[in-house]
């Protein structure tokens, strides 16, 4: 049974997409195991005939037009006081839902209780499918538009990790709920924590909304605070039902290779064949450690010497 969220997104989804307003990138799987992980690699060439936004004629570096305000009606789902849901208009993924702020707010602010609360609520309503959502904050996370969004989309059901990350995390269950952590098989420099399943269940007194996404805040602002202070412009971070990861990034791109969230969930999206190439010849863990901070501590220091 879906619920009248996941009723709206479908709708809009599929009315979008016969009115050309809306755009499906076909793509093919790969699958390379590193430590225990079986990453996803996507493989959409499409794409690298879509215009960058330094090509594009709507490029907000150009001429400042942002797609987000005012949006295109046909992508709208659902406002909130503050926000509205809209479905991404390029998606690999069908039914990729944005959570952009209405006010223009820059891309580089951290996340507020309001913004994880409507994260959380597309998260809830989706009932169907897991969902994983994230933001790219800053400039160097892989984000395209400057305008304030935050992402969630649906994840398989029918592969036995999802997303591929939880390999790992199924072997951190033994941490307490608001301890920061990192998995001692990623390379890079990385902070989680488990979401208490007690805290998220509603089972608290009457305003859900209220005091769950002041859980969530609280959550999202230690992982923020526990990055050194010069690593808090740039990072990627996800959350699913059970946990919360963040990943301070020092560039936007490895080689040709763009990293966003996704890819720290264990899902890399490339571009050609020659990507793809590249990706399995160098290591998908050595393309993360590429656009993340090593753990290696030399580099640690250099970085933190560098962005302080
Ligand atoms: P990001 O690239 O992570 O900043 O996410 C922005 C997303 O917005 C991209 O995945 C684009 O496909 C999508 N996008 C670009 N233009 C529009 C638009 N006019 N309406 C909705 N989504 C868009």
């Amino acid at each position: 049974m879906q619920t009248n969220f996941e009723n709206k997104v479908t709708e809009t989804y599929e009315r979008a997409f016969r009115r050309g307003e809306l755009y499906f990138v076909e793509s093919t799987i790969a699958n390379i195991t590193e430590n225990d992980i079986e990453f996803e690699i996507r493989f959409a060439p499409s794409l690298a005939k879509k215009p960058t936004a330094e090509q594009t004629e709507e490029s907000p570096l150009k001429n400042k037009v942002d797609p987000f305000a005012p949006y295109n009606q046909e992508l709208f789902v659902q406002e909130f006081e503050n926000h509205v849901i809209l479905l991404n208009k390029f998606c690999v993924v069908p039914n990729h839902i944005l959570v952009v702020t209405k006010e223009y707010e820059e891309q580089s602010n951290p996340l507020n209780q309001e913004d994880l609360a409507n994260m959380w609520y597309c998260m809830m309503q989706t009932k169907s499918q897991s969902t994983i959502a994230f933001y790219n904050c800053g400039s160097l996370s892989g984000s395209s538009q400057p305008h304030k969004h935050m992402q969630v989309i649906p994840l398989p059901s029918n592969v036995r990790f999802s997303p591929p990350i939880n390999a790992i995390i199924y072997k951190y269950q033994s941490k307490i709920p608001g301890e920061i952590f990192n998995f001692s098989e990623l390379p890079y420099v990385h902070y989680v924590t488990l979401l208490d399943p007690q805290q998220l269940s509603g089972h608290h007194g009457h305003n859900y909304k209220e005091t769950v996404s002041q859980y969530l805040t609280e959550n999202y602002l230690s992982l923020v605070n526990t990055m050194a202070e010069g690593f808090r412009a740039s990072y990627n971070f996800l959350m699913t039902h059970t946990w919360m990861m963040i990943v301070p990034r020092r560039s936007e791109k490895y080689g040709q290779i763009s990293v966003n969230s996704l890819g720290f969930a264990g899902m890399l999206l490339v571009k050609s064949e020659e990507e793809l190439e590249f990706v399995k010849n160098v290591g998908l863990l050595r393309v993360l450690e590429g656009v993340a901070v090593s753990k290696d501590k030399d580099q640690l220091i250099d970085n933190i010497h560098i962005s302080v």
